[in-house]
């Protein structure tokens, strides 16, 4: 199985960056305690670089919310690879809920992001996840199944296709069903390691098996102090993107002691 859990907070749009400087020194503080466990934080693009300043010399690991796939041209608002590079990001996000249901990414643009960003040989985060509708309606697999296509397999444009064996060395898959994020309704440990092991399947379909059991696989949504133990606890779950808890640091620390825990 995968390697060290990896424990990812999403900041989303909150703290300026002079009021995240005490959030990143906490986690720093945080990550040179971890021993089993690696933690990630995601703040807003203008807190990249106060926060990898405040990171400097520490195992924390700073990265971006999202990006842009072209290098450089006429896309006002949006921030690209080279920008991210420059300041120095770690990893990068891209595909999260709120980005497909808020501001329209679909499928193909998430796949175009993924792609820019493994050819960058950057860690790439991607996130997929059924909407309530989907997983009522009994078709979980099938909506998964067309997001990893797109992002893994599809050629869009003639310049992508499958993603090469050296690209899974940076990917890290969340799986983060909408209905769970932020809505304090968590998925059951049952319910996310069936779509873990469905994931992994799916790679070790394409590739190989190797390449399926070394990539890591988090779970996101509601994730809190109560349900981390359990979830944490599941071997087919190798960490977790917090949304909301991650900004309180009380419930962050709650949650990083159980990522201390030897996996089974
Ligand atoms: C997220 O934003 O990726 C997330 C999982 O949010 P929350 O933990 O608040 O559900």
């Amino acid at each position: 199985m995968a390697q060290k859990r990896l424990v990812i907070g999403n900041w989303k749009m909150n703290l300026t960056a002079s009021g995240c400087k005490a959030l990143v020194e906490q986690c720093r503080g945080y990550a040179e305690e971890l021993h089993r466990s690696e933690l990630w934080i995601a703040p807003s693009y203008l807190s990249l670089a106060p926060a990898k300043e405040a990171a400097q010399h520490s195992p924390l690991k700073v990265g971006a919310q999202n990006v842009h796939w072209k290098e450089d041209g006429a896309f006002t608002g949006e921030v690209s690879i080279p920008m991210l590079r420059d300041v120095g990001v770690d990893f990068i996000i891209v595909g999260h809920s709120e980005r497909r249901t808020l501001y329209g990414d679909t499928n193909e643009t998430v796949g175009k992001r993924a792609h820019a960003v493994l050819e960058a040989t950057i860690p790439c985060v991607l996130c997929i996840g059924e909407g309530i509708d989907a997983r009522l309606a009994g078709s979980t697999h099938h909506v998964l199944r067309e997001q990893l296509r797109s992002a893994l397999l599809e050629e869009i444009d003639h310049n992508r296709g499958k993603l090469q064996k050296e690209h899974f060395e940076n990917l890290i898959i969340a799986y983060e069903p909408v209905w769970a994020i932020g809505t304090g309704r968590s998925a059951t440990v049952e319910q996310a390691e069936i779509v873990h092991r469905s994931i992994r399947l799916f790679v070790e379909t394409g590739w190989n098996r190797d390449i399926a059991s070394a990539m890591r696989i988090l779970y996101g949504g509601s994730v809190t102090p109560q349900n981390i133990a359990s979830i944490l606890a599941c071997d087919a779950i190798d960490g977790a993107l917090v949304g909301g808890a991650c900004l309180n640091l009380d419930s962050f620390a709650t949650i990083l002691s159980f990522a201390q825990v030897p996996r089974a």
